[in-house]
C-alpha cells in the first residue's frame, strides 16, 4: 500500500487489524521517511533495526487483542530504553545505556508498539525551542528557519513530517502543548499522576508528566490510553481503573460549560491569535456549549511562580550527576571535588547550569522564604484559581502560545523572552491539571497557530470529546512541501 506515513495512527491500527499491511511493510516506510528526513535533526538515535526485527517477530506471530499492534514509535530521548542509548538531550549522558525501560514506554510495547528511536529534545527538557539540546537544534518541518518548539522539539517534528506514526513527550511548563502548536499536531499533558514518571529523566518532579503527541484527537485519545496506568514505582501515581478514551471518544459537547479567562488576553499577542480564540468560541458555541467569562486573578505569577519551583527542583534532581554514577567524566582535576566540578562544568550546556544556578539560590539559606517558599504559597492560589473557576465551567479555552514558531536563533540568547513563551502553559502544570493544544489555524506566515483546552482533575476524556469536536469543524490541514527531502 503506498503513502501509509500520511495516515493517522488509528487508521494504520485498522490496516493492521484487518490484515491488510503488515508490521515491517509499515516499519519500512517510517525507516525511510526517518532516513530522508535527517536535515530536520529529529533524531538523536535511530534504533531501526530493533524495530525491523520486531516488526517481523510481529508478522510472524501477530497478536491484534491491543492497542497498537506492529505500531512502530520513535520517543522523545528523556524515556529511558533498555539497551538503547538515553541522552536527554545533554553531553552528560552522551554513552548512558539504561538498563531497564520506563513504564510508559513499557506500557507501549504491552499494547504491541516497539520502538524506532531516540527523538531530539532541549537538554534535561529546559527549553522552548529546541535549541539547548547537546545534539544540535530540530528545524520546524514547515519552515526551515523557524524552531518546531520545545522542549519535545524532535517529537513534534518527527509526528508532523511523517517520521513517526505518533510519539510521547513530556511536559513541565508546556514542552508537549507548544511544540504540537508550532507544528499545527494535536498534544496532551495529563493530569498530574496519570502516567507513570519512573524511568523518565528527571526535571522537576512535581511538575513533570508524560503525554502523547500526535496528528489527529482519536490518534491522541488511543496514545493516552496505551501509556496511562497506575504504577506503584512512582509515588505520585494515581491508583485509578484505566479509561477507554479512544473507545468512549464522542463530540457531543451540548450544554458543556467553557471558560474564557481574561487574563490570558496579554500585551503584544498578535490579532490572529485573538481571531482564532474567536473563532474557537464560535465553534463551541454552535456545538452546543454554553461560553462563561472567568477570571484566573492569579495568572500573571504563574511564569515567575514556574522559574522558581522549576529550577528548584532540577538543581536538586541534577544533583546526582557527579561523573561518578552516570554518564560523562571529566579527565581534568587532581581530587574528588575537582573532579565534581569539571565533569558539571564540561557535561552540563549554559541553560542548565543557569537553572542550577537559580534553584540553588532560591532555596539557599536567607532565601528560601522569600523566594521558593513564597512560589510554593503562589502556586496554591494559582491552584485555587481554577479549583474556584471550576466549579462554574466543565473546561476552560484558551490560545496555546503567544505567538507562532519563532526563528532560529531569535530568543536564544535572551532566557526572559525565551521563558515568555510559556506563559500560557505553566499554569496548568502548577495546578497538576489536563490541557491538550490542538491546531487551529494558520498565522499571516502560514505557521501553525493552537488553542488550549483545560480540564478539571481527571477529565481527559471531556478535554479528548471537546477537541475532537472542535478538529472537525475546524479542518485544519497542514500543508508540507517537504522541503527536506528535496
Ligand atoms: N519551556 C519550559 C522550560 O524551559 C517548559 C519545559 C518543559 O515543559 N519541559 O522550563
Amino acid at each position: 500500500m503506498s503513502n501509509l506515513s500520511d495516515k493517522t495512527l488509528t487508521e494504520l491500527v485498522g490496516l493492521i487489524k484487518s490484515k491488510q499491511i503488515k508490521s515491517e511493510e509499515l516499519t519500512d516506510e517510517f525507516i525511510a521517511n526517518s532516513q530522508k528526513g535527517k536535515k530536520l535533526n529529529a533524531y538523536i538515535t535511530e534504533s531501526f533495526d530493533i524495530a525491523k526485527n520486531k516488526a517481523k517477530q510481529f508478522d510472524v506471530k501477530p497478536n491484534f487483542d491491543c492497542l497498537l499492534p506492529g505500531v512502530p514509535l520513535a520517543v522523545k530521548d528523556l524515556f529511558c530504553t533498555n539497551g538503547v542509548k538515553t541522552t536527554a538531550g545533554s553531553k552528560m549522558l552522551e554513552n548512558f545505556i539504561p538498563n531497564y525501560e520506563s513504564t510508559v514506554t513499557t506500557n507501549l510495547w504491552n499494547e504491541g508498539a516497539f520502538l524506532l528511536g531516540k527523538l531530539n529534545c532541549d537538554e534535561y527538557a529546559m527549553g522552548s525551542s529546541n535549541e539547548t539540546s547537546f545534539y544540535g537544534n530540530v528545524i520546524n518541518p514547515l519552515e526551515d528557519k523557524v524552531v518546531p518548539g520545545g522542549s519535545s522539539g524532535g517529537s513534534a517534528a518527527a509526528v508532523c513530517a511523517n517520521l513517526t506514526p505518533a510519539t510521547i513527550g513530556t511536559d513541565t511548563g508546556g514542552s508537549i502543548r507548544q511544540p504540537a502548536s508550532f507544528t499545527g499536531t494535536v498534544g496532551l499533558k495529563p493530569t498530574y499522576g496519570l502516567c507513570s514518571r519512573w524511568g523518565i529523566v528527571a526535571f522537576a518532579s512535581s511538575l513533570d508528566q508524560a503525554g502523547p503527541m500526535t496528528k489527529t484527537v482519536s490518534d491522541c485519545a488511543l496514545m493516552l490510553e496505551a501509556m496511562c496506568g497506575f504504577d506503584p514505582k512512582d509515588s505520585t501515581s494515581i491508583d485509578k481503573k484505566k479509561e477507554n478514551y479512544s473507545k468512549n471518544l464522542n463530540k457531543n459537547i451540548k450544554g458543556l460549560k467553557i471558560g474564557i479567562p481574561k487574563e490570558y488576553r496579554v500585551d503584544g499577542m498578535p490579532n490572529e491569535i485573538e481571531t482564532l480564540w474567536e473563532e474557537g468560541k464560535k465553534i463551541l458555541k454552535n456545538g452546543g456549549a454554553e461560553i462563561i467569562d472567568i477570571s484566573l486573578p492569579h495568572t500573571e505569577y504563574a511564569l515567575p511562580t514556574y522559574y522558581i519551583v522549576a529550577p528548584a527542583e532540577a538543581s536538586s534532581n541534577l544533583a546526582r550527576y557527579d561523573g561518578v554514577r552516570y554518564g560523562f567524566r571529566s579527565s581534568k582535576g587532581n581530587n574528588l571535588v575537582e573532579m565534581y566540578e569539571n565533569t558539571r562544568s564540561e557535561g552540563f550546556g549554559d541553560e542548565v547550569k543557569r537553572r542550577i544556578l537559580i534553584g540553588t539560590y532560591v532555596l539557599s539559606s536567607g532565601y528560601y522564604d522569600a523566594y521558593y517558599l513564597k512560589a510554593q504559597k503562589v502556586r496554591q492560589l494559582i491552584k485555587k484559581d481554577f479549583d474556584d473557576s471550576f466549579k462554574k465551567v466543565d473546561a476552560i479555552l484558551t490560545p496555546s502560545a503567544p505567538s507562532s514558531a519563532f526563528k532560529i536563533g531569535e530568543k536564544k540568547d535572551d532566557p526572559i523572552s525565551m521563558y515568555l513563551n510559556d506563559v500560557f502553559t505553566v499554569p496548568v502544570n502548577l495546578a497538576g491539571l489536563p490541557a491538550m493544544s490542538i491546531p487551529a489555524g494558520l498565522d499571516k506566515n502560514k505557521l501553525p497557530l493552537g488553542l488550549q483546552l483545560i480540564g478539571k482533575p481527571l477529565a481527559e476524556q471531556t478535554l479528548l470529546n471537546i477537541a475532537f469536536s472542535m478538529e472537525e469543524k475546524i479542518n485544519f490541514k497542514l500543508n508540507i512541501n517537504k522541503w527536506w527531502e528535496k
